[in-house]
Protein backbone atom coordinates (compact mmCIF):
# COMPACT_ATOMS: atom_id res chain seq x y z
CA UNK A 1 0.00 0.00 0.00
CA UNK A 2 1.26 3.39 -1.21
CA UNK A 3 0.27 6.36 0.86
CA UNK A 4 0.83 10.43 0.37
CA UNK A 5 1.07 12.48 3.21
CA UNK A 6 0.32 16.14 2.61
CA UNK A 7 0.78 18.99 5.32
CA UNK A 8 -0.41 22.22 3.65
CA UNK A 9 0.53 25.76 4.99
CA UNK A 10 -0.69 28.84 4.45
CA UNK A 11 1.73 29.36 1.48
CA UNK A 12 3.25 25.76 1.93
CA UNK A 13 2.60 22.37 1.02
CA UNK A 14 4.67 19.30 2.13
CA UNK A 15 4.28 16.10 0.89
CA UNK A 16 6.02 12.20 1.37
CA UNK A 17 4.82 9.34 0.14
CA UNK A 18 5.90 5.89 2.28
CA UNK A 19 5.20 2.68 1.22
CA UNK A 20 3.70 0.88 3.66
CA UNK A 21 4.66 -2.50 3.03
CA UNK A 22 7.58 -1.91 5.27
CA UNK A 23 7.18 2.19 5.89
CA UNK A 24 9.99 3.04 3.90
CA UNK A 25 10.04 6.38 2.20
CA UNK A 26 9.72 6.65 -1.35
CA UNK A 27 10.04 10.57 -1.59
CA UNK A 28 9.27 13.58 0.06
CA UNK A 29 9.40 17.58 -0.89
CA UNK A 30 8.29 20.51 -0.36
CA UNK A 31 6.27 23.67 -2.37
CA UNK A 32 7.06 26.79 -0.95
CA UNK A 33 5.62 30.61 -1.39
CA UNK A 34 2.53 29.72 -2.89
CA UNK A 35 0.55 32.50 -4.28
CA UNK A 36 3.91 34.90 -3.96
CA UNK A 37 6.40 33.38 -6.00
CA UNK A 38 6.84 29.18 -5.54
CA UNK A 39 9.63 27.18 -5.17
CA UNK A 40 9.77 23.39 -5.22
CA UNK A 41 11.93 21.34 -3.33
CA UNK A 42 11.83 17.08 -4.29
CA UNK A 43 13.24 15.05 -3.00
CA UNK A 44 12.98 10.93 -4.20
CA UNK A 45 15.12 8.80 -1.47
CA UNK A 46 16.47 6.57 -4.53
CA UNK A 47 16.92 9.73 -6.79
CA UNK A 48 18.34 13.19 -7.21
CA UNK A 49 17.03 16.30 -4.96
CA UNK A 50 15.34 18.97 -7.31
CA UNK A 51 15.18 22.17 -6.49
CA UNK A 52 13.38 24.55 -8.14
CA UNK A 53 11.70 28.10 -8.98
CA UNK A 54 8.07 28.06 -10.29
CA UNK A 55 5.20 30.07 -10.12
CA UNK A 56 2.74 28.64 -7.87
CA UNK A 57 -0.66 30.33 -7.58
CA UNK A 58 -2.06 28.40 -5.27
CA UNK A 59 -2.78 25.01 -3.62
CA UNK A 60 -4.52 23.11 -6.14
CA UNK A 61 -1.29 24.47 -8.90
CA UNK A 62 1.10 23.42 -6.45
CA UNK A 63 -0.87 19.67 -6.16
CA UNK A 64 -0.56 19.87 -10.05
CA UNK A 65 3.20 20.29 -9.45
CA UNK A 66 3.45 17.78 -6.82
CA UNK A 67 1.36 14.75 -8.96
CA UNK A 68 3.73 15.61 -12.47
CA UNK A 69 7.43 15.47 -10.49
CA UNK A 70 5.73 11.55 -8.67
CA UNK A 71 4.71 10.33 -12.30
CA UNK A 72 7.17 11.95 -15.02
CA UNK A 73 10.53 13.35 -16.03
CA UNK A 74 13.52 11.85 -14.30
CA UNK A 75 11.57 12.91 -11.36
CA UNK A 76 8.93 10.01 -11.39
CA UNK A 77 8.69 7.82 -8.77
CA UNK A 78 5.42 5.96 -9.47
CA UNK A 79 3.92 5.63 -12.78
CA UNK A 80 0.65 6.80 -12.01
CA UNK A 81 -1.51 8.15 -9.11
CA UNK A 82 -3.74 5.15 -9.34
CA UNK A 83 -0.88 3.94 -7.55
CA UNK A 84 -1.60 5.67 -4.62
CA UNK A 85 -4.11 3.94 -2.37
CA UNK A 86 -4.88 6.85 -0.08
CA UNK A 87 -3.75 10.15 1.09
CA UNK A 88 -3.57 10.95 4.30
CA UNK A 89 -3.65 14.95 5.70
CA UNK A 90 -2.49 16.44 9.00
CA UNK A 91 -4.71 19.02 10.67
CA UNK A 92 -3.98 20.96 13.66
CA UNK A 93 -7.09 21.75 15.19
CA UNK A 94 -9.91 19.13 15.54
CA UNK A 95 -11.46 20.96 18.50
CA UNK A 96 -13.50 19.40 20.78
CA UNK A 97 -14.98 17.41 17.04
CA UNK A 98 -12.33 15.42 16.42
CA UNK A 99 -11.31 12.16 19.19
CA UNK A 100 -9.43 10.05 16.60
CA UNK A 101 -8.85 10.37 12.78
CA UNK A 102 -11.19 10.21 10.09
CA UNK A 103 -12.25 9.73 6.68
CA UNK A 104 -12.68 12.66 4.71
CA UNK A 105 -16.52 13.42 4.02
CA UNK A 106 -18.64 16.17 3.08
CA UNK A 107 -19.30 16.65 6.61
CA UNK A 108 -15.64 16.03 8.17
CA UNK A 109 -15.08 18.92 5.83
CA UNK A 110 -17.57 21.09 6.78
CA UNK A 111 -16.83 20.30 10.72
CA UNK A 112 -13.12 20.90 9.75
CA UNK A 113 -13.95 24.58 8.35
CA UNK A 114 -16.20 24.97 11.45
CA UNK A 115 -13.30 24.68 13.81
CA UNK A 116 -11.81 27.73 11.75
CA UNK A 117 -12.24 30.29 13.86
CA UNK A 118 -10.17 28.36 16.93
CA UNK A 119 -7.11 27.92 14.24
CA UNK A 120 -7.39 30.59 11.54
CA UNK A 121 -4.24 29.82 10.13
CA UNK A 122 -3.93 26.54 10.07
CA UNK A 123 -7.15 24.47 9.36
CA UNK A 124 -7.84 27.23 6.58
CA UNK A 125 -4.71 26.12 4.79
CA UNK A 126 -5.64 22.54 5.59
CA UNK A 127 -9.33 22.73 3.66
CA UNK A 128 -7.07 24.55 0.78
CA UNK A 129 -5.04 21.35 0.62
CA UNK A 130 -7.87 18.89 0.77
CA UNK A 131 -9.86 20.87 -1.76
CA UNK A 132 -6.54 21.37 -4.04
CA UNK A 133 -6.01 17.05 -3.07
CA UNK A 134 -9.81 16.08 -4.63
CA UNK A 135 -9.56 18.75 -7.47
CA UNK A 136 -6.67 17.41 -8.98
CA UNK A 137 -7.13 13.42 -7.80
CA UNK A 138 -11.20 13.31 -7.65
CA UNK A 139 -12.52 11.68 -4.87
CA UNK A 140 -11.72 7.99 -6.11
CA UNK A 141 -8.66 7.89 -3.98
CA UNK A 142 -9.76 7.89 -0.20
CA UNK A 143 -8.41 10.49 2.20
CA UNK A 144 -8.09 10.74 6.18
CA UNK A 145 -7.39 13.67 8.34
CA UNK A 146 -4.77 13.17 11.28
CA UNK A 147 -5.65 15.96 13.94
CA UNK A 148 -2.54 17.23 15.84
CA UNK A 149 -5.20 17.96 19.00
CA UNK A 150 -6.71 14.31 19.04
CA UNK A 151 -4.17 12.71 21.20
CA UNK A 152 -4.71 15.15 23.37
CA UNK A 153 -8.70 14.18 23.61
CA UNK A 154 -8.17 12.23 26.86
CA UNK A 155 -7.59 15.00 29.06
CA UNK A 156 -9.99 15.31 31.95
CA UNK A 157 -12.00 19.25 32.20
CA UNK A 158 -9.71 19.96 35.64
CA UNK A 159 -7.09 19.90 33.00
CA UNK A 160 -8.69 21.32 29.84
CA UNK A 161 -10.37 24.28 31.11
CA UNK A 162 -9.45 27.75 31.63
CA UNK A 163 -9.97 29.90 34.68
CA UNK A 164 -12.68 32.55 33.13
CA UNK A 165 -16.38 31.80 32.94
CA UNK A 166 -17.82 28.62 32.17
CA UNK A 167 -20.12 30.01 29.83
CA UNK A 168 -17.32 31.31 27.32
CA UNK A 169 -16.67 27.56 27.13
CA UNK A 170 -19.94 26.34 26.65
CA UNK A 171 -20.79 29.58 23.96
CA UNK A 172 -17.43 28.98 22.22
CA UNK A 173 -15.27 25.52 22.90
CA UNK A 174 -12.67 28.12 24.61
CA UNK A 175 -10.36 25.38 25.91
CA UNK A 176 -7.02 23.47 25.98
CA UNK A 177 -6.81 21.24 23.27
CA UNK A 178 -3.16 20.70 23.04
CA UNK A 179 -1.06 19.95 19.82
CA UNK A 180 2.18 17.73 18.27
CA UNK A 181 -0.62 14.85 19.10
CA UNK A 182 0.91 13.17 16.51
CA UNK A 183 4.63 13.25 17.96
CA UNK A 184 3.41 12.84 21.48
CA UNK A 185 1.61 10.08 20.60
CA UNK A 186 4.68 8.51 18.73
CA UNK A 187 7.19 9.44 21.04
CA UNK A 188 4.92 7.59 24.25
CA UNK A 189 4.36 4.41 22.07
CA UNK A 190 8.25 4.09 21.13
CA UNK A 191 9.28 4.49 24.52
CA UNK A 192 7.03 2.19 26.34
CA UNK A 193 8.41 -0.22 23.30
CA UNK A 194 12.15 0.36 24.25
CA UNK A 195 11.40 0.10 27.84
CA UNK A 196 9.69 -3.65 26.78
CA UNK A 197 6.68 -2.54 28.84
CA UNK A 198 2.88 -1.68 28.15
CA UNK A 199 1.94 1.60 27.87
CA UNK A 200 -0.63 1.00 30.05
CA UNK A 201 1.16 0.48 33.17
CA UNK A 202 3.48 3.67 32.52
CA UNK A 203 3.85 7.11 33.25
CA UNK A 204 5.59 9.06 31.04
CA UNK A 205 6.66 12.89 30.17
CA UNK A 206 6.79 13.82 26.90
CA UNK A 207 8.84 16.58 25.38
CA UNK A 208 9.01 17.93 22.07
CA UNK A 209 10.97 20.88 21.97
CA UNK A 210 11.55 22.54 18.95
CA UNK A 211 11.17 25.77 17.17
CA UNK A 212 7.53 24.60 18.61
CA UNK A 213 7.52 23.10 21.44
CA UNK A 214 5.26 21.19 24.29
CA UNK A 215 5.18 18.95 26.83
CA UNK A 216 2.55 15.89 27.49
CA UNK A 217 1.67 14.35 30.55
CA UNK A 218 1.00 10.54 29.27
CA UNK A 219 -0.28 8.46 32.23
CA UNK A 220 -1.18 4.99 31.07
CA UNK A 221 -0.94 5.51 27.55
CA UNK A 222 -3.48 8.67 27.76
CA UNK A 223 -3.07 12.64 28.22
CA UNK A 224 -3.86 13.63 31.23
CA UNK A 225 -2.11 17.34 30.94
CA UNK A 226 -0.30 19.23 28.12
CA UNK A 227 1.63 22.66 27.80
CA UNK A 228 0.03 24.04 24.79
CA UNK A 229 -3.63 25.58 24.90
CA UNK A 230 -6.48 26.96 22.96
CA UNK A 231 -3.46 27.78 20.46
CA UNK A 232 -0.20 26.41 20.02
CA UNK A 233 1.08 29.33 21.55
CA UNK A 234 0.24 28.87 25.11
CA UNK A 235 3.13 26.61 27.65
CA UNK A 236 6.87 27.73 27.67
CA UNK A 237 8.74 29.79 25.56
CA UNK A 238 9.83 28.68 21.73
CA UNK A 239 11.37 29.74 18.51
CA UNK A 240 9.31 32.61 18.39
CA UNK A 241 6.38 32.02 20.58
CA UNK A 242 6.32 33.48 24.31
CA UNK A 243 4.43 30.50 25.54
CA UNK A 244 2.31 31.60 28.82
CA UNK A 245 2.32 35.14 29.65
CA UNK A 246 0.01 36.77 32.22
CA UNK A 247 -3.01 37.65 30.98
CA UNK A 248 -2.99 41.47 32.34
CA UNK A 249 0.75 41.99 30.74
CA UNK A 250 -1.55 41.86 27.32
CA UNK A 251 -3.85 44.02 28.12
CA UNK A 252 -1.57 46.24 29.85
CA UNK A 253 0.75 46.26 26.67
CA UNK A 254 -2.21 46.98 24.52
CA UNK A 255 -3.41 49.95 26.09
CA UNK A 256 0.27 51.31 26.45
CA UNK A 257 1.75 50.50 22.60
CA UNK A 258 -1.88 51.11 20.85
CA UNK A 259 -2.00 47.99 19.55
CA UNK A 260 -4.81 46.00 17.70
CA UNK A 261 -5.53 42.43 18.80
CA UNK A 262 -4.39 40.79 15.16
CA UNK A 263 -0.56 42.82 16.12
CA UNK A 264 -0.27 41.38 19.78
CA UNK A 265 -1.21 38.18 18.40
CA UNK A 266 1.79 38.69 15.63
CA UNK A 267 3.80 39.70 18.40
CA UNK A 268 2.74 36.89 20.88
CA UNK A 269 3.35 34.07 17.88
CA UNK A 270 6.30 35.95 15.94
CA UNK A 271 8.56 38.36 17.52
CA UNK A 272 8.27 36.50 20.89
CA UNK A 273 9.84 33.66 22.75
CA UNK A 274 13.57 32.84 22.40
CA UNK A 275 13.81 35.14 19.50
CA UNK A 276 12.45 37.89 21.61
CA UNK A 277 14.23 37.60 24.60
CA UNK A 278 17.57 37.03 23.29
CA UNK A 279 16.93 40.01 19.88
CA UNK A 280 19.42 37.69 18.36
CA UNK A 281 17.73 34.78 17.04
CA UNK A 282 14.85 32.19 16.96
CA UNK A 283 17.28 29.44 16.24
CA UNK A 284 18.70 27.67 19.76
CA UNK A 285 22.05 26.75 17.94
CA UNK A 286 22.62 30.80 17.26
CA UNK A 287 21.67 30.80 21.01
CA UNK A 288 24.27 28.02 22.22
CA UNK A 289 26.86 29.91 19.89
CA UNK A 290 26.38 33.36 21.35
CA UNK A 291 26.23 31.78 25.16
CA UNK A 292 29.52 30.35 24.77
CA UNK A 293 30.91 33.19 23.15
CA UNK A 294 29.61 35.22 26.10
CA UNK A 295 26.98 36.68 24.89
CA UNK A 296 24.56 37.28 28.33
CA UNK A 297 20.86 37.77 26.89
CA UNK A 298 21.80 34.43 24.54
CA UNK A 299 22.79 32.36 28.19
CA UNK A 300 19.50 34.22 29.81
CA UNK A 301 17.70 32.74 26.71
CA UNK A 302 18.46 29.00 27.49
CA UNK A 303 18.56 29.83 31.03
CA UNK A 304 14.75 30.69 30.43
CA UNK A 305 13.64 27.72 28.62
CA UNK A 306 15.55 25.01 30.20
CA UNK A 307 13.81 26.66 33.66
CA UNK A 308 10.77 26.61 32.19
CA UNK A 309 10.74 22.92 31.19
CA UNK A 310 12.27 22.12 34.29
CA UNK A 311 8.70 23.68 35.84
CA UNK A 312 6.91 21.84 33.66
CA UNK A 313 7.89 18.24 34.20
CA UNK A 314 7.83 18.83 37.97
CA UNK A 315 3.93 19.95 37.48
CA UNK A 316 3.46 16.85 35.27
CA UNK A 317 5.55 14.43 37.33
CA UNK A 318 3.02 15.63 40.25
CA UNK A 319 -0.23 15.83 38.11
CA UNK A 320 0.87 12.02 37.21
CA UNK A 321 1.85 11.24 40.80
CA UNK A 322 5.21 10.18 39.88
CA UNK A 323 6.74 9.50 36.69
CA UNK A 324 8.68 5.87 34.89
CA UNK A 325 10.07 8.13 31.71
CA UNK A 326 10.94 11.42 30.48
CA UNK A 327 11.13 11.17 26.54
CA UNK A 328 12.83 14.21 24.69
CA UNK A 329 12.20 14.81 21.47
CA UNK A 330 12.00 17.69 18.48
CA UNK A 331 14.55 19.78 16.81
CA UNK A 332 16.50 20.93 20.28
CA UNK A 333 15.02 17.77 22.19
CA UNK A 334 16.35 15.32 19.56
CA UNK A 335 20.04 17.39 18.87
CA UNK A 336 20.64 19.79 22.03
CA UNK A 337 23.06 17.74 24.54
CA UNK A 338 23.17 20.74 26.91
CA UNK A 339 19.43 21.17 27.11
CA UNK A 340 19.52 17.53 28.80
CA UNK A 341 22.08 18.04 30.50
CA UNK A 342 20.31 20.94 32.44
CA UNK A 343 17.27 19.81 32.32
CA UNK A 344 18.23 16.20 34.01
CA UNK A 345 20.62 17.80 36.40
CA UNK A 346 17.37 19.68 38.06
CA UNK A 347 15.81 16.26 38.26
CA UNK A 348 18.11 14.62 40.95
CA UNK A 349 15.46 14.87 43.20
CA UNK A 350 13.48 12.30 41.35
CA UNK A 351 16.67 10.11 40.98
CA UNK A 352 17.69 10.82 37.47
CA UNK A 353 21.13 10.38 36.39
CA UNK A 354 22.21 10.08 32.97
CA UNK A 355 25.02 9.01 31.18
CA UNK A 356 26.89 12.18 29.75
CA UNK A 357 28.85 10.25 27.31
CA UNK A 358 25.74 8.51 25.76
CA UNK A 359 23.86 11.82 25.96
CA UNK A 360 26.26 13.32 23.91
CA UNK A 361 26.30 10.97 20.88
CA UNK A 362 22.75 11.29 20.55
CA UNK A 363 21.43 13.56 17.78
CA UNK A 364 20.45 13.81 14.17
CA UNK A 365 18.23 11.19 14.23
CA UNK A 366 20.27 9.08 16.35
CA UNK A 367 18.29 7.65 19.91
CA UNK A 368 17.82 5.74 22.86
CA UNK A 369 18.45 5.67 26.26
CA UNK A 370 20.73 7.99 28.43
CA UNK A 371 20.03 6.84 31.89
CA UNK A 372 22.03 5.33 34.02
CA UNK A 373 21.29 1.61 35.51
CA UNK A 374 20.65 3.48 38.56
CA UNK A 375 18.21 6.04 37.40
CA UNK A 376 15.00 5.85 39.21
CA UNK A 377 13.41 7.32 36.21
CA UNK A 378 14.24 6.38 32.30
CA UNK A 379 15.25 8.84 30.36
CA UNK A 380 15.25 8.88 26.61
CA UNK A 381 16.00 10.73 23.14
CA UNK A 382 13.65 9.28 20.32
CA UNK A 383 13.52 10.97 16.91
CA UNK A 384 9.89 11.27 16.40
CA UNK A 385 7.87 10.41 13.56
CA UNK A 386 4.89 12.56 12.77
CA UNK A 387 4.62 11.03 9.32
CA UNK A 388 4.35 7.43 9.95
CA UNK A 389 1.34 8.02 12.60
CA UNK A 390 -0.47 9.81 9.59
CA UNK A 391 0.17 7.57 7.79
CA UNK A 392 -0.74 4.34 9.84
CA UNK A 393 -4.23 5.65 10.95
CA UNK A 394 -4.39 6.10 7.09
CA UNK A 395 -3.38 2.82 6.62
CA UNK A 396 -5.89 1.49 9.31
CA UNK A 397 -8.67 3.69 8.12
CA UNK A 398 -8.69 2.41 4.68
CA UNK A 399 -7.96 -0.96 5.30
CA UNK A 400 -11.26 -0.84 7.23
CA UNK A 401 -13.16 0.30 4.23
CA UNK A 402 -12.34 -2.72 2.62
CA UNK A 403 -13.42 -5.03 4.93
P1 LIG B 1 9.69 22.62 14.03
O1 LIG B 1 8.98 22.90 15.31
O2 LIG B 1 9.63 23.77 13.08
O3 LIG B 1 9.38 21.27 13.43
P2 LIG B 1 12.24 21.44 14.68
O4 LIG B 1 11.64 20.37 15.53
O5 LIG B 1 12.85 21.06 13.40
O6 LIG B 1 11.21 22.60 14.45
O7 LIG B 1 13.33 22.20 15.57
C1 LIG B 1 14.05 23.28 15.10
C2 LIG B 1 15.02 23.68 16.19
O8 LIG B 1 15.95 22.61 16.40
C3 LIG B 1 15.84 24.93 15.89
O9 LIG B 1 15.77 25.83 16.99
C4 LIG B 1 17.24 24.39 15.77
O10 LIG B 1 18.15 25.31 16.27
C5 LIG B 1 17.20 23.18 16.68
N1 LIG B 1 18.35 22.31 16.41
C6 LIG B 1 18.61 21.58 15.32
N2 LIG B 1 19.82 20.99 15.45
C7 LIG B 1 20.32 21.35 16.67
C8 LIG B 1 21.52 21.09 17.41
N3 LIG B 1 22.47 20.31 16.90
N4 LIG B 1 21.67 21.65 18.63
C9 LIG B 1 20.72 22.44 19.13
N5 LIG B 1 19.57 22.72 18.50
C10 LIG B 1 19.38 22.21 17.29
Amino acid sequence: MKILIVNAGSSSLKYQLMDMTDESIICKGLCERIGGGGRIVHDPINGEKLKMEIELKDHTQAFHEVVRLLTSGDTKVIEDMQEIDAVGHRIVQGGAIFKKSELVTEQVMADIESLIPLAPLHNHAHMQGIRACREVLGTEIPEVVVFDTSFHSTMPPEAYLFGIPYKYYEKYAIRRYGFHGSSHRYISAKVAEEMGRPIEELKIVTCHIGNGSSLAAVKYGKVIDTTMGLTPLDGFIMGTRSGAVDPSAICYLGEKENMTWSQMAEMLNKESGMLGISELSSDSRDLNDAADAGNERAALTLKMQRYQILKFIGAFVAAMDGVDAIVFTGGIGENSDPLRTVVCGGLKYLGVSINEEVNKIYRKGKGGEISTPESKVKIYVLPTDEEVVIARDTKAIVEGLKK
